[in-house]
């Protein structure tokens, strides 16, 4: 099912796009099954379910931490993050700084809908913070993530993802290195291309309910 699952969406959004499979729910036999799918990257937003599918997962798989992270924590999931979408503190870098071996990958994770539960940075305040993040050689900021309000109005989604990418065109003139976009999951991955995502965080329509 799961690999059924990979190749529609596959064909739906083209090879140039990351689709990154959503482990949250589900268990390490599941998160294989999607490796032997063909899915090399994996998304887990709390640091047991992230141990507990690093273990598993083949060493050419990426893992992505995708919500939120403690400063004292960042220790724990260090050594096997390759790419984190949730960074909007500067306590976060600072700890990469400090126990990273290697460079990680960071997206700013950005609050466009402005949803109180939501979290993130205002857009406005990006260009500052990443002012404070050039120090830190071993945190490498590629991109900007965003997640879309909770509305079936496509409109409001398509306008959040679009906003996410004009600001991530306008802070590229300073910061060359930021050119990805992670946004778009089950309900709005589609939106979500369509409008110029790099990077799609997919749960249930890839891995099931
Ligand atoms: C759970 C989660 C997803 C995937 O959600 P689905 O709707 O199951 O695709 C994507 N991104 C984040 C940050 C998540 O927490």
């Amino acid at each position: 099912m799961i690999k059924e699952n990979y190749d529609q969406i596959l064909n739906e959004i083209g090879e140039d796009v990351t689709v990154i499979a959503v482990t949250k729910y589900h268990s390490t036999e599941e998160s294989l099954e999607a490796y032997e799918a063909g899915v090399r990257n994996f998304g887990e937003n709390r640091i047991e379910g992230f141990m507990e599918k690093r273990e598993v997962i083949p060493r050419d798989g990426e893992m992505h931490f995708i919500g939120t992270l403690q400063s004292r924590k960042v220790k724990d999931v260090i050594d096997d993050l390759h790419y984190l979408h949730s960074l909007e503190r500067k306590s976060i870098a600072k700890r990469i700084e400090q126990y990273a071996q290697h460079e990680v990958k960071c997206f700013i994770q950005v609050n466009v809908s402005g949803e109180e539960t939501k979290h993130g940075l205002e857009p406005s305040a990006v260009k500052d913070f990443l002012e404070t993040l050039e120090k830190y050689s071993k945190v490498k900021v590629i991109g900007l993530m965003t997640m879309a309000p909770e509305t079936d109005n496509e409109d409001e989604i398509r306008n959040c993802f679009k906003t996410l990418r004009e600001l991530r065109d306008e802070l590229s003139e300073t910061y060359p290195s930021i050119t990805e976009l992670s946004m778009g999951m089950s309900n709005d991955y589609k939106i979500a291309v369509e409008e110029g995502a790099t990077f799609v965080r997919i749960g249930s329509k890839l891995m099931g309910r």
